[in-house]
């Protein structure tokens, strides 16, 4: 297919009526689409009768699609690039110049600038009616350029396949669901037998609480429509003759319906009959084969029925971690009219190569001819690879792991004295909760739990503030602090890598990176848990020891790219097509100073492998075969020592010092201001 075809689609864009933007969206760019693109646009002389003149076409509602001129200059204000790879990858063969084969697979399909411009089409009406009473009156950036591919303008066949690499935050779940629930309703619509109904649409996610997150999003989005979704659960049956595991895992907890939206299992074990069908990769690949090994010839059940799959956090899926699992789920999705979508804020070359890879050899297994293979898309929303220009950033030296956690009470009690030689930064700057603070390990976010959870005084909550989770806790107390945490009951949850992915907490803003993370990409994730949806005033605050130096320069470099997208978009000259009305309040640059980023070491190749498989050494776990040296320095690097009765005792003393010191120096200060004082 080709995918130039695409070029021709209309999104029905109304482009003298385009409402203004009722709130500020999600954007790469630090403005939202629907702000001003009537601006762009609305100059335009349109042609009364596009017969007689031949050139521009309406549809037939009257309404008159972008010329390639105005689309071109939409994505140009949107950052919006979106490529054909199978020209790029034809022109590379051909060795032209970068640049040329950049330019020759550019497409510029028609936009969606907002969610009216469907409104009159044949899309499910219920899914716009969810859609609007969610409050998403405009797409944001990444749903303005991929909803339009999958919208039922051409033949199904033209669909295509795509990777979408857009910023934390910024809607990609909406992104994808919105055409996956249309497309299902209308197989639905053009007369699939309902009593047949099965799974035609599986998305994956690396952690469960992505996974329920989807779930729940699509459930308020399937409302009415026809569809529906459902989250992988033990025993549920995926075929005809499938016997299902037996629920033998340790946290047996699955027979209660969760509260992260996740349903009961169905007690008739019946062949699960939902549309779409949520999962991680090692949960569905244990039910297609539960004894599958990782290994190439461990194979599984086929699934001939899939026709939509879908990859969020794709790149975590293709790394080596689930590589298998996901590849394993791939393979068994044997139907010929698959389409694949892969969605993420990082998607580096490596992987991608992987998926056009494993796309064009499913494609030769599957025998689909050349010219029946669908196009093969590429969508980017801003800038490759950076962190928000929404969020800014506090690179902090704190020498030494004790260090860290003085630094860490300084911003819960920025009213406490600081030590001697510190600036006085924080104290002036409070941050308020909700904190969420990564460590590299569950053993270390455990006894960082255990360190900080008597220093939230009684009046203020006490222990029921702070909450620690990670992948080794029941599903049932995991789900328990997710909503929590969502609630606002806790306001400090201390966490690992398994919330650094996919998971929307709108209102988290502060992320406090109490060990460095272990890639590039993971910083940049760990970051877009806050300033999300477009929310200013979102921060990152990393800390780093001695032993950290040798690997902060990647961390550096983000900080400062994203920087230079913030001051760009401040600058009422330097915005992208010089808005000057999309000036935003984003807390100006402050972290990366040009001296630190010529100072900081690079790293070499395997140095960042290393780090990347297995974290920085002196906060791995101890082990038998560590020579003494090692387990020494492993100890040393431990957080905390002090019982818990200890804790309590120095906390006690300690908030009795504060509180009479702020008697004196201010007799009248309580409820004097209602700034966050910390928890003291
Ligand atoms: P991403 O997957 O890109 O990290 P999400 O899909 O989790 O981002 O969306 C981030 C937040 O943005 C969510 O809270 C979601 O409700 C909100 N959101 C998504 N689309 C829109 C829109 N069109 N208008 C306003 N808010 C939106
Ligand atoms: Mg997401």
């Amino acid at each position: 297919m080709d995918a130039l075809r695409l070029l021709s689609r209309s999104t029905g864009l109304k482009t003298s009526n385009s409402k203004p933007l009722p709130q500020r969206l999600p954007s790469a760019s630090g403005h939202g689409p629907g702000e001003d693109i009537s601006d762009s646009v609305s100059s335009r002389k349109r042609k009364r009768d596009s017969a007689s003149t031949g050139e521009v076409s309406r549809d037939e509602k009257g309404v008159q699609p972008l010329s390639e001129a105005e689309v071109r200059q939409v994505q140009k204000k949107y950052r919006i690039k979106i490529v054909d790879l199978n020209s790029f990858r034809k022109s590379s063969e051909l060795s032209e110049s970068r640049k040329v084969q950049k330019e020759q697979s550019r497409l510029y399909p028609q936009p969606l600038t907002s969610f009216d411009q469907i409104r009159h089409r044949s899309v499910n009406k219920s899914l716009l009616r969810n859609v609007s009473t969610q409050a998403y009156f405009e797409p944001t950036e990444v749903q303005m350029a991929t909803i339009p591919l999958f919208l039922p303008e051409n033949e199904a066949s033209n669909e295509p396949n795509l990777l979408t690499i857009a910023p934390t935050g910024s809607g990609k779940t909406l992104a994808f669901l919105i055409p996956l629930i249309e497309k299902i309703s209308r197989s639905h619509r053009q007369g699939d037998d309902r009593s047949e109904r099965h799974v035609s649409a599986i998305i994956l996610a690396p952690t469960r609480e992505l996974m329920s997150q989807i779930v729940n999003e699509g459930r308020k989005l399937c409302l009415s429509t026809g569809v529906n979704i459902t989250a992988m659960r033990k025993g549920m049956r995926l075929y005809e003759g499938h016997s299902p595991m037996d629920k033998d895992d340790s946290d047996n907890d699955d027979d209660a319906e969760e509260d992260e939206g996740l349903e009961t299992l169905p007690k008739d074990s019946t062949v699960v009959k939902s549309d779409i069908l949520v999962s991680t990769p090692m949960s569905l690949v244990h039910a297609l084969n539960p004894s599958w090994k990782e290994d190439e010839s461990s194979l599984v059940h086929p699934l001939p029925n899939i026709e939509t799959l879908i990859f969020d956090e794709a790149d975590v899926l293709l790394d080596p971690l689930f590589r298998a699992q996901t590849l394993a789920v791939w393979s068994a999705c044997t139907s010929p009219l698959l389409r694949i979508s892969m969605w993420s804020a990082t998607i580096g070359s490596n992987i991608e190569e992987l998926a056009v890879q494993t796309i064009s050899e499913r494609q030769k297994v599957l025998k689909i001819r050349r010219s029946q293979r669908p196009p093969l898309l590429r969508t980017i929303i801003g800038l490759k690879d950076t962190s928000l220009p929404t969020i800014s950033h506090k690179l902090t030296y704190v020498a030494t792991e004790s260090g860290k956690l003085l630094g860490m009470r300084q911003l819960l009690h920025p009213s406490r004295p600081t030590p001697a030689g510190e600036k006085k930064e924080a104290a002036t700057a409070p941050l308020r909760p909700p904190f969420l603070v990564f460590t590299q390990t569950i053993d270390r976010a455990q006894s960082l739990y255990d360190e900080l959870r008597y220093d939230i005084p009684a009046a203020a909550g006490g222990l029921s503030r702070i909450a620690v989770l990670h992948s080794s806790l029941p599903d049932k107390t995991r789900s328990k602090i997710m909503q929590d945490f969502r609630l606002g009951k806790i306001w400090i949850l201390i966490t690992t890598d398994l919330l650094s992915r996919g998971v929307d907490f709108r209102g988290v803003n502060v992320v406090v990176n109490y060990d460095i993370p272990n890639t590039v990409a993971s910083y940049v994730h760990r970051a877009g848990r806050t300033g999300r949806a477009g929310r200013e005033g979102g921060v990152c605050v990393s800390f780093y020891t001695k032993e950290d130096i040798q690997y902060v320069k990647g961390i550096a470099n983000i900080i400062a790219a994203s920087e230079k997208v913030q001051v760009h978009s401040d600058s009422p000259t330097g915005v992208p097509n010089g808005n000057s009305s999309t000036v935003s309040n984003t807390p100006k640059a402050q972290g990366i100073q040009p001296w630190l980023l010529h100072a900081l070491p690079s790293v070499s190749k395997s140095t960042r492998k290393d780090l990347k498989q297995h974290g920085v050494e002196s906060r791995r776990a101890i082990h038998g075969d560590d020579d003494e040296k090692t387990k020494r320095m492993k100890r040393k690097a431990k957080i905390g020592t002090q019982s818990g009765y200890e804790k309590r005792e120095v906390n006690r003393k300690r908030g009795a010092i504060e509180h009479s010191q702020r008697a004196k120096e201010e007799p009248h200060a309580q409820n004097k201001s209602d700034e966050w004082e910390g928890f003291g």
